[in-house]
């Protein structure tokens, strides 16, 4: 996995301007790795990408929020959480339209950030139109304008060439020891990160080093309890005062974006007296989208101590919202009360284990073979799957590749049914496991 704080960098614009399209030729999908997680929710408006091996993450910001009434406040919205949370904002115009006034507002407004803004024309499918329709947008009094046409290709690398610089690592980085755990804690503001990272730190035994780094998106804090190191990530980050509104509680999600890149286990705190919130299952989703190990932490359980029935209405709850993931260990606490916070410390123990063990080659061959004598794989086109012969490729989250005659044809059942037998088999029971189908070369 990356040790980055990876740049993120926000599109922004009208509705049809292009910025999915553009999203996607920047991403473009590889869909190879057979991800046999269910139903986790698929967001398609932000990824983590990379340009000349330089990681970022591509929002866009167009999918996030699209509640408000007018296009200029749509927008408007947008830019002030880009200005808030991006490192980059790409602010997309339609060539072909021509400059609008809801653009000219917006620029008013990007002028003031401090950050990298590239103001990009779209729409321009090929170099003879290109200064005809790039003529009216030099009224805005930008210095540069980026020609583009995120559908053909045109200036697509110019444009990520001129963002190349801007994907440099700029953050702090620390040097970790090694087998630092390092571990974020996210949730919605409030929910009680700070508090749950201060009591942590005032444990007994908790060594904190003033190495301790800090970034823009979160504070980090290094501890150690012989013989381990934690890195603990707080994206409660450094708060900005009068910064808290609701609609900018919505880029918290992007600051959980960020942390992810980062840490090897994340911890998403529920508040419960609140319960689950969509931004919460959005955040889980998030953790397995990125392949972390997650643990739960229903924070602020003395509140709802005495209340039988609000404790199994919220267990409920997360029953449904981990429903796909039903191997992350969910713990009661209370920062406040210190409750469940011993407990802690075993199940990251536990979870960071398994979750960078690695299997001898022998022993997950047998597996395989016992897996698929116990169940017999599927016909495909009149012909018996096979399964050869299987390796670990990596570690955090564990992945292997499962090497078959007709990786196509494995239906998404069997799938699911071999990853059970490596989890059950592996014994790793709290992390996601991710195999990976391959045709024999
Ligand atoms: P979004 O609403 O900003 O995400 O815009 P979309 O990416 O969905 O694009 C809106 C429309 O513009 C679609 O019909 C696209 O095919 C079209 N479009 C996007 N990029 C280009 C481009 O570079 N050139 C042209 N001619 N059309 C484009
Ligand atoms: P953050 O924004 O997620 O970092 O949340 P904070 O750590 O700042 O906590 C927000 C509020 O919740 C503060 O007033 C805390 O005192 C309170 N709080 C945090 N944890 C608990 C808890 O376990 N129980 C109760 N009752 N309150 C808590």
């Amino acid at each position: 996995m990356t040790n980055d704080n990876a740049t993120l960098v926000a599109l922004i614009g009208r509705p049809n301007v292009g910025k999915s399209t553009l999203f996607n030729r920047m991403v473009k999908r590889r869909d190879a790795l057979v991800d046999p997680t269910p139903g986790v929710t698929r967001d398609r408006h932000y990824a983590r990408v990379s340009w000349e091996e330089h990681p970022f993450i591509l929002v866009d910001t167009g999918g996030i929020d699209d509640e408000d009434d007018t296009i200029t406040n749509h927008i408007r919205h947008q830019a002030l959480l880009a200005i808030e949370e991006a490192d980059v904002i790409f602010f997309l115009m339609d060539g072909r339209e021509g400059l609008t006034p809801s653009d000219i507002e917006i620029v008013d407004l990007l002028r003031r950030t401090e950050k990298k803004v590239f103001f990009i024309v779209n729409k321009i499918d090929s170099p003879e139109i290109e200064d005809a329709l790039l003529a009216p947008f030099w009224e805005l009094g930008v210095d540069q304008l980026w020609a583009l046409s995120g559908d053909h290709g045109y200036g697509y690398q110019t444009l990520m060439e001129g963002l190349l610089p801007y994907l440099e690592k700029t953050d702090l980085q620390t040097e970790l020891p090694d087998n630092t755990m390092r571990i974020a804690f996210l949730g919605r503001p409030n929910v009680g990160k700070s508090s749950m990272v201060n009591a942590i730190i005032g444990q007994e035994r908790m060594v904190v080093s003033d190495i301790a780094g800090t970034t823009r998106d979160s504070v980090d804090t290094l501890v150690t309890r012989d013989p381990y190191t934690y890195l603990l990530i707080d994206t409660a980050g450094i708060r900005r005062k009068g910064k808290t509104t609701d609609k900018l509680e919505k880029f918290s999600v992007l600051k959980a974006l960020k942390a992810l890149g980062r840490c090897d286990i994340a911890l998403v705190l529920i508040d419960a007296e609140e319960g689950i919130t969509e931004q919460d299952t959005k955040v889980i989703g998030y953790t397995q989208d990125q392949g972390r190990a997650l643990i739960v932490l229903i924070n602020k359980w003395d509140l709802i101590k005495d209340d039988k029935k609000r404790q199994e209405q919220l267990m409920q709850e997360v029953e449904i919202a981990i429903k796909f993931i039903p191997f992350a260990p969910v713990l009661k606490v209370s920062a406040l009360t210190g409750t469940g916070i011993k407990r802690l410390f075993p199940e990251i123990g536990k979870v960071h284990r398994q979750f960078h063990q690695r299997f001898p080659t022998a022993a997950l061959n047998r597996l395989l073979a016992d897996a698929v004598a116990r169940h017999e794989p599927p016909y495909y086109h009149g012909r018996r799957l096979k399964f050869y012969y299987t390796a670990q490729l990596g570690t955090a989250p564990p992945l292997f590749a499962v090497v078959a005659s007709d990786p196509k044809g494995i239906h998404f059942s069997y799938q699911r049914y071999l990853t059970n037998c490596f989890r059950e088999g592996l014994g790793l029971d709290k992390v996601p496991v991710r195999l990976l189908f391959r045709e024999r070369s």
